[in-house]
């Protein structure tokens, strides 16, 4: 697929109608087990596996069980992989799995982990509720990931305790939709972290944009991960996730993916390649109600801040770093509601054509107040720090009529 554009590889990459009777798209294999010819191919198949190679490929001799591998997991890997730009992609049952199954691959006992801040409370809560005190792993946060020097006190701090095994940026971050400098916080890193046998691994965490509006494996990251959950799957119906990069990076956390029972199965796969096909669509449009919807949002009197990274001035490190890393704002962000809690529940109680959930990405519009529920467990006071406060609001702009959103807005807000 080289030189292909995003919208072709994710209409139909990864599947091909000649290996599959003609038929037009995917069909969806539904089969724990695969039957083996006879011994002699049942043995070449673990060979296979065992050495790497694709169960579909030319020399390898096919598939084993489904928590390996299967066919609609091998077609939707080779689509994400081409849409990152990457060698390879492992998927996986949730976003989360992928987290997990890649933070506990590549951090041990005693090692750092530098992030970003705020980060997702999945993430978070895996790093500082399970990592640090059972695995002696210390995470530490990057007060400032625009600034150099701000990077380079953390990563300080993160070696002070242990090797640096791993650097996590979520970027736009949830909830406020932030910026991190992707090659800033990779290349600072990697010069803190020379002298290690092991180097770190800096992963993206790439779920609020997506493969449409960023590359960051383009912009020095070694891992993408997505949460296939949001805008890959676009329609609130499935969970999925996705690390992609380089096969000598992706390989050991498939062969670990099958120890720890986190692949995605096949009819949620399926339901992916046929999303996909329609996510630029999704997001573009989204993308400009988001814009309208930010607009409304900034102008109101109520509001007391928008965290719409679109608006950043273009002569500010943050815009210069959104047209740099980014093809997009995207159509997810924050604002505060002056009022605090009891303002911000007036407005959700209130709304009709949003809806009050927590997740993004879906073709529906959806809100929800982070600190009590998304950031709930994270303690007020790293909430407080990280800038989300008890007026906070996320909002996900779908895919509705703009004129139809911002009517809503309007008439909760007078109630808030
Ligand atoms: C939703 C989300 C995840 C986790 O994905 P799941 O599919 O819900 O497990 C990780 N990171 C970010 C930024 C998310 O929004």
């Amino acid at each position: 697929m080289a030189g292909r554009r995003v919208e072709t590889i994710a209409v139909g990459h990864g599947y091909d109608p000649a290996r599959h009777n003609g038929a037009a798209k995917p069909p969806v294999y539904m089969s724990s087990t695969f039957v083996y010819r006879d011994a002699a191919h049942a043995r070449s198949a673990h060979e296979g596996y065992a050495a790497g190679r694709a169960p579909d490929s030319g020399d390898a001799e096919g598939y084993i069980y489904a928590r390996l591998d299967h066919p609609n997991l091998q077609m939707l890997q080779a689509r994400m992989a081409a849409l990152d730009g990457a060698e390879a992609c492992a998927a996986f049952g949730s976003g989360m799995a992928a987290v997990a199954t890649a933070l506990l691959s590549l951090v041990r006992p005693g090692d750092s982990v530098l992030h970003t801040s705020p980060l997702y409370g999945g993430t978070d809560g895996l790093l500082t509720g399970v990592m640090a005190p059972e695995l002696g792993v210390r995470p530490v946060a990057i007060a400032d990931a625009l600034d150099e020097g701000s990077v380079r006190e953390a990563a300080a701090g993160a070696l002070a305790h242990g090797p640096l095994a791993a650097v996590w940026i979520e970027t736009p971050s949830n909830p406020l939709a932030g910026l991190a400098d992707i090659a800033l916080i990779a290349r600072v890193a990697r010069e803190a972290a020379a002298g290690q046998a092991r180097p770190p691994v800096v992963i993206v965490d790439n779920t609020f944009l997506g493969p449409t509006l960023q590359a960051p494996l383009r912009h020095g990251a070694d891992l993408c991960m997505t949460s296939l959950t949001k805008y890959a799957g676009g329609h609130s119906d499935l969970l999925g996730g996705a690390i992609s990069g380089a096969t000598a990076l992706v390989e050991p956390l498939r062969k670990r993916r099958t120890l720890m029972g986190t692949h995605l199965d096949p009819h949620g796969s399926w339901l992916l390649l046929r999303s996909i096909e329609t996510m630029g669509l999704r997001v573009e449009r989204a993308g400009q109600n988001a814009a309208t919807v930010a607009r409304f949002l900034a102008a109101h009197p109520k509001v007391s801040r928008v965290t719409w990274a679109g608006f950043a001035d273009p002569a500010s490190p943050a815009g210069a770093l959104l047209r740099r890393q980014c093809d997009g704002a995207g159509p997810t962000f924050a604002f505060d509601v002056a009022g605090g809690e009891a303002s911000c529940f007036r407005l959700l109680d209130a709304l009709r054509v949003f809806r009050l959930a927590v997740s993004l990405g879906g073709t529906e519009s959806l809100i929800c107040h982070p600190a009590t529920t998304t950031h709930f467990s994270v303690p007020p006071e790293r909430r407080a720090a990280a800038g989300v406060t008890d007026g906070t609001i996320r909002i996900s702009v779908g895919i509705e009529h703009e004129a139809d959103l911002i009517e809503d807005l309007a008439q909760a807000l007078e109630k808030a």
